[in-house]
């Protein structure tokens, strides 16, 4: 978010305290209700409490999320922390102006350590914890109101809609307290966030009061309360909320409202425009509405929405954002690779992929889930997780990290942190494995519950290993995700190939009569690949990045005698090298330049974790780069063993997904079709 914004809305600092209002007359108090989970979407993650992360690469990641970021988070929350001592009456201190959000900063520090706490008991953070949560209960007013920072600094709430992010705040706090209440049990956060959202709800339907926050939050963190509350009204608010965009109030001036994609109704939106946090947040909420009540018509707007951000407007790492200006969306192809790609907008991209695979079950959307994890996300925090960066260029001349303390370092942190529960996913009937890494997990289905343990050096290595333990022989759908950059994969059951396993929305699909000790071997081949951008990306022209399984590389100037702006050989002789003593462990490429010196890439996540350096990742290709003959118009970039034409055949029968199947005629959902089929 823009500083200029936030300093906008500061006038109001000086505004008398509103006096704040009677009690809700709740019939029955929000401690006494009872919570029956609800939901409609058929689809669901398997929870972050369920799955444990057993393997080299993320539970190390893990580890030092807990042991390094959390403390780093805290360094920086104190104000925060003690804006809601003050606020509960426990300290008289007179505040300044502030940058209106920063209270949203505490409530992602406090999810990240939500999640931390099923990973590894910690008596002393769990008691640290306990005492921020009594403050900000202490904080909240008769009315339910909370934001410490509006109430201490006496400014009047819900007074500047566009600016005092009121509804962004409140919807933090509401994603916190769940995932609170999800790690713990206890109700003590989540009561709090009820009666919040209890007031939201009162002032905007019951007293009908018009307007909508300018940073949409609220309404993905509405549907995350209603899942785990079954109050209706908070779903009825998230979707009020939803509608009541795309009408400008008098004196708005419709054009302008596109920042906040508040210039037309959701449903008569055609393209994804404005700041590219808000915008990635307002849709993720409206997929997740779309997912509970069924909404034809929001499910078309989220999936439109959808393609037009990851087919036209999303960098190969999954990065989205490009335009500086506004920190938004750009036109269709306008990928600069100096481009802006906020921190927060990848974490937004994550949270979206996965309300949109709840909502259709396309595994393409898991595809970018995986692209942005390993890639985007992973890039915002550095190795040691003590530094992160705002914007995330794909060229950069200065590798610090510019770890500025705003929105993005704790959005990394709750993200990076939610990775065991991005790995599984269920109905009543079906498990699916969207994510690779060796973990255990236990899901309870309709007519057993089944341990599932994976087994994998991914992301260096495709061969994955699952072991099926139902608690009884259970028929059920073992769905396993074929990767999109993947055409070649191979299915073995209990040591037998499986040459043409059903395929659906991208999944393997094995339906049978499962018992203890089954195993599942699918191996996924991970040879280098070249990627080519749409020709429409003008920077690009000529040029390829490297990728290999899910890691995009990049290229440092201090592996490559100083400089990026080599020449990839035709004939690059590629070769990868496990090295468990860079980087925290990361497997390199190696390669020749067209004047035959030797090149060496690395993980774009892994970029500017040692002395500044020059990065690229789109690097001159020798030679003239072939181009497929039909370039669907749609897919923004296309991974293309360029130089050997029968490989290239080979992918374009079997590509499907994200991952664009070019060349293909017909419309791309046909092709999608056509190469599931041929997919093994
Ligand atoms: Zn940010």
């Amino acid at each position: 978010m823009k500083i200029s914004f936030a300093l906008a809305s500061l006038g109001l600092a000086a505004l008398p305290l509103l006096a704040s209002g009677p009690p809700a007359r709740a019939e029955v108090k929000v401690e006494d209700r009872v919570l029956v989970p609800t939901s409609k979407a058929e689809r669901r993650a398997v929870p972050f409490t369920d799955v444990h992360l057993t393997d080299n690469f993320w539970a190390p990641k893990e580890k030092i999320y807990r042991q390094n970021t959390i403390p780093n988070n805290w360094k920086y929350l104190q104000q925060e922390i003690e804006d809601n001592e003050i606020a509960a009456g426990w300290k008289h201190i007179e505040r300044g102006s502030d940058t209106p959000w920063n209270q949203a900063n505490l409530f992602k520090a406090l999810e990240t350590v939500a999640y931390a706490l099923p990973q590894e008991p910690n008596p002393e953070l769990q008691t640290k914890l306990d005492g921020i949560i009594k403050a900000v209960a202490g904080a909240q007013q008769p009315n339910g109101y909370i934001n410490a920072l509006i109430t201490v600094r006496h400014m009047t709430p819900w007074t500047n809609l566009d600016g005092q992010h009121e509804g962004f705040v409140a919807g933090h706090m509401i994603e916190a307290a769940v995932a609170h209440y999800q790690a713990t049990g206890q109700r003590s956060f989540l009561n709090v966030a009820m009666k919040m959202a209890d007031h939201i709800y009162q002032h905007f339907i019951v007293e009908k009061n018009p307007g909508v926050c300018g940073h949409a939050e609220l309404e993905l963190a509405l549907v995350r309360l209603y899942r785990v509350t079954g109050e209706k009204k908070y779903l009825q608010l998230a979707q009020n909320w939803i509608e009541r965009r795309g009408h400008p109030l008098p004196g708005q001036n419709a054009a302008s409202r596109s920042y906040f994609m508040d210039h037309l109704p959701i449903r008569a939106v055609p393209e994804v425009t404005g700041h590219a946090v808000r915008t990635v947040y307002y849709l993720t909420g409206v997929a997740d509405v779309a997912a509970e009540t069924g909404d034809v018509g929001l499910a078309q707007a989220a999936r439109r929405l959808w393609n037009d951000a990851t087919r036209r407007k999303m960098y190969v790492v999954g990065s989205v954002g490009s335009q500086e200006k506004d920190e938004g969306f750009g036109p269709d192809y306008d990928l600069p690779n100096s481009g802006y790609n906020e921190s927060c907008a990848a974490c937004g991209m994550l949270n979206w992929a996965q309300s949109m695979w709840v909502l259709d079950g396309e595994s393409s959307s898991i595809d970018v889930l995986e692209r942005g994890l390993y890639n985007a996300v992973l890039h915002g925090l550095s190795l040691d997780g003590t530094t992160s960066y705002y914007r995330n260029p794909l060229s950069d001349a200065n590798s610090v990290r510019n770890n500025v303390w705003v929105c993005c370092p704790p959005n990394l942190s709750r993200t990076l942190m939610r990775v065991p529960g991005y790995l599984y996913a269920q109905t009543t009937r079906d498990i699916y494995v969207n994510l690779f890494a060796s973990s255990t997990c236990s899901i309870k289905l309709a007519n057993t519950r089944v341990q599932l343990a994976q087994e994998t050096n991914y992301p260096w290595d495709g061969q994955i290993k699952i072991t099926v333990k139902p608690d009884k022989p259970a028929p059920f759908a073992l769905r396993l995700r074929i990767p999109g950059w993947c055409p070649n994969s191979t299915l073995e059951l209990n040591g037998k190939p499986i040459l043409k396993p059903a395929m659906e929305k991208g999944y393997a699909v094995l339906l049978r009569l499962w018992r203890a000790g089954d195993v599942v071997e699918l191996k996924l081949p991970m040879p280098v690949q070249r990627i080519q951008a749409n020709p429409k990306v003008l920077e690009d022209k000529g040029q390829v990045a490297l990728q290999r399984g899910p890691i995009v590389y990049g290229f440092e100037a201090l592996d490559n005698a100083g400089r990026v702006d080599v020449q990839l050989a035709r004939e690059a002789g590629f070769t990868t090298q496990a090295r468990p003593d860079l980087l925290g462990g990361v497997t390199t490429i190696s390669g020749r330049a067209g004047d035959g010196r030797s090149l060496t890439a690395i993980p774009f996540y892994a970029l500017a974790n040692r002395e500044p350096s020059k990065q690229a990742v789109w690097m001159a290709q020798q030679g003239q780069l072939e181009q497929p003959k039909a370039w669907p118009d749609e897919q923004m970039r296309t991974p293309v063993d360029s130089w050997e034409p029968a490989s290239l055949s080979n992918r374009m029968n079997h590509h499907r997904g994200s991952i664009p199947r070019h060349g293909c005629s017909g419309p791309p959902d046909a092709a999608v079709a056509a190469a599931q089929q041929h997919n093994h």
